[in-house]
């Protein structure tokens, strides 16, 4: 039998759940050009505004001239540069820990360590809100995978108090991505703690956003490698280059070095990326003015939308999500941000559990106070319209 591709996408399109892709130009930054419109940018991941920034891109023009384009190979076999090597380093002593490793993507870090971790035999327990590659990593691992209710300290005891064999790793979104609250990270080391399991936090949205200097969830929470082994986070948000490490003892980064498949077998990320990325690093470090700038547009935005009636869900962070329900209320929503210039994402299921489509709103440094006034008052309008 073949397949009827035709039906699936047809039947997508009715329930509100087709994904299309539009094209962008120029540099990310608060404004966006989409489909060849200017337009006020609330849908990236650029928390730090740094994704377009001059000094970053100068950084990955000086690493072209010094190293070309392409590492021309796996890390294991001659693409490792000096400046991978450097960027390595520096993770390392930015998030406190023996040993950092880069991968290309933070899809790879995930799938990588979970499957290097955990075989058949050992047990899984993630969140139930959990990013789709701490899941496929766990797939791939062939682990029984257990999914706890969201930050739900106690449903964790729960499944941790039954007794298993093998090897036993608990995994949670530092940041939630798509509804931005910050996991219960104490509650869940003492939990491991506790159980004898190991924890592994992906902090892709917290890293150069949380904690002093932009050290992520775990520097807020004061933890460190002995309560949470493994750190992952990535290099693409709010670092606004491209990638992801790893991070924890020396004997976890050898481990992943012999075992995990996606690091051993994929060419190298493009060295002049690293070398950006070490320039991306030292600039999210060293200007504190981001991380206070992005606090204040939060605290204004929260207190501009309670003013006009909507109601937010809980998040300090720079996701911000409207919750809606349906999904074609969502697409409701964003088309008509969309007619007045603005810039939000739909975010539908299987992204978000059924029945709990939303607007994921995300701020970044690089808005002015009058762009976020702007977007409350595009949002009051789209209210009236919508519920008429
Ligand atoms: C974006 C994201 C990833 C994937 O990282 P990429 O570098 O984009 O592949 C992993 N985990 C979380 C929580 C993310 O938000």
């Amino acid at each position: 039998m073949g397949f009827d591709l035709e039906s699936a996408l047809e039947r997508r399109r009715v329930d509100g759940l087709y994904r299309s892709r539009r094209v962008s130009d120029g540099p990310q930054g608060a404004e966006r050009v989409v489909d060849g419109r200017r337009l006020l940018n609330f849908s990236s991941n650029d928390y730090l505004g740094l994704a377009g920034d001059a000094r970053i891109a100068t950084a990955m023009k000086h690493g072209v001239d010094r190293y070309g384009v392409g590492s021309g190979a796996a890390h294991l076999i001659n693409g490792h540069s000096r400046a991978h090597h450097a960027l390595e380093e520096e993770l390392a002593e930015f998030t406190g820990r023996e040993r950092a490793l880069l991968f290309s993507t933070g899809y790879m870090a995930n799938l990588g360590v979970i499957a290097a971790l955990l075989g058949r035999g050992d047990s899984l327990y993630e969140d139930r809100l959990n990013h789709a590659s701490l899941i496929d990593g766990g797939l791939l691992s062939r682990a029984r995978l257990k999914r706890y209710a969201h930050a739900d300290i106690d449903a964790l005891q729960a499944l941790l108090a039954d007794a298993a064999d093998g090897s036993r790793l608990v995994v949670s979104d530092g940041v939630f991505s798509m509804d931005g609250d910050v996991a219960p990270v104490a509650g869940l080391a003492s939990a491991c703690h506790q159980h004898d399991a190991w924890l592994m936090i992906d902090d892709a949205h917290g890293l150069g956003v949380l904690g002093a200097q932009g050290r992520g969830s775990l520097n807020a929470a004061g933890l460190g490698q002995q309560e949470v082994p493994i750190l992952m986070a990535t290099l693409g948000k709010a670092l606004g280059t491209a990638g992801a490490f790893v991070a924890g003892s020396e004997a976890l980064i050898e481990t992943l070095i012999q075992q995990a498949r996606p690091y051993i077998y994929t060419t190298a990320m493009p060295p002049a990326i690293a070398e950006a990325s070490r320039t991306a690093l030292e600039i999210a470090r060293d200007e504190d003015w981001r991380r206070e700038r992005l606090q204040g547009l939060i605290a204004r935005f929260r207190h501009g939308a309670q003013q006009i009636g909507l109601t937010l869900m809980s998040s300090d962070t720079p996701i911000q999500p409207l919750l809606l329900g349906d999904s074609a209320l969502a697409n409701r929503w964003s088309e008509a941000l969309l007619r007045q210039g603005v810039l939000v994402s739909a975010i539908r299921p299987p992204t978000v559990p059924e029945g709990s489509a939303r607007l994921r709103i995300t701020l970044s440094a690089a808005h002015k106070p009058a762009q976020i006034d702007a977007l409350l008052s595009v949002l009051a309008e789209v209210l009236l319209e919508i519920d008429a």
